[in-house]
């Protein structure tokens, strides 16, 4: 019996740079290095997606770089789903990095802030949690992180009362202020930089309030964070 390894053409593989993952308006941009994200970091959310605070903490995940959406583009209703919800989060943009940051210099590691979209396969983490597996197809899809620009945190004069909202089609659906987060933003780095080394560039989401629903196409969804910055696109 024989193996035959054909000879194959050289293939081209076009480089991926940043018209994905630049986020600010203005320049300098801010290039995209990973997105995190936390889960159950509002009380309200917890309980609405029927879970207990006192015994989940907030857990980090994931999502491609390449999942940025930004200058408020259009996003296209993903394949694989009939449940796409909205989750409007603080995003946080790091300058720089390491490992096991203390709460003390979590806050030199911020670049500024935004506010970003964390689109989810709600159908299809409902079954992921059941079945005791990944989040990533229920999360880590194309287009599932819309990004307002990232002010820097110079310019931000109020962060934690600030209020975080989102509306679908002009209607509030979800309402309420950055000081409601279980773990604030210096614990989040704190955290997360115990399981990751942090680096300039990575941005991270920093989980949603209550209030999440499911979008269809043709919904107009705005949304901002007071005195940070706001999205307005439409799910096409
Ligand atoms: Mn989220």
């Amino acid at each position: 019996m024989q193996f035959v390894i054909e000879q194959q053409e050289p293939i081209t593989v076009p480089v991926r740079t940043s018209p994905d993952t630049e986020v600010n308006e203005q320049s300098p941009k801010f290039p995209v290095h990973r997105i995190y994200c936390v889960g159950r970091n509002y009380g309200e959310h917890v309980k609405e997606m029927g879970g207990d605070t006192k015994e989940e903490p907030p857990v980090f995940f994931s999502k491609p770089a390449s999942a940025c959406v930004t200058f408020n583009q259009n996003v296209a209703y993903p394949q694989a789903t009939k449940e796409l919800h909205h989750e409007v989060e603080l995003v946080v943009a790091l300058k720089s990095g390491g490992k096991d940051i203390s709460p003390d210099s979590a806050m030199d590691c911020v670049y500024g802030y935004g506010v970003g979209i964390d689109f989810t396969r709600r159908d299809l983490q409902a079954l992921a949690k059941d079945k005791g597996r990944p989040w990533d197809v229920a999360k880590g899809f194309d287009q599932s992180a819309p990004i307002s620009a990232i002010l820097p945190a110079s310019e931000v004069s109020q962060l934690s009362d600030a209020e975080i909202s989102l509306k679908v089609n002009g209607e509030m659906r979800q309402q309420a202020q950055l000081s409601d987060m279980i773990w604030s933003v210096p614990e989040i780095i704190c955290e997360l930089s115990k399981f990751f080394e942090l680096k300039p560039g990575d941005i991270i989401y920093t989980g949603t309030p209550s209030g999440v629903t499911a979008v269809i196409k043709g919904d107009r969804i705005t949304a901002s964070v007071a005195g940070i910055g706001s999205l307005d696109f439409k799910i096409v």
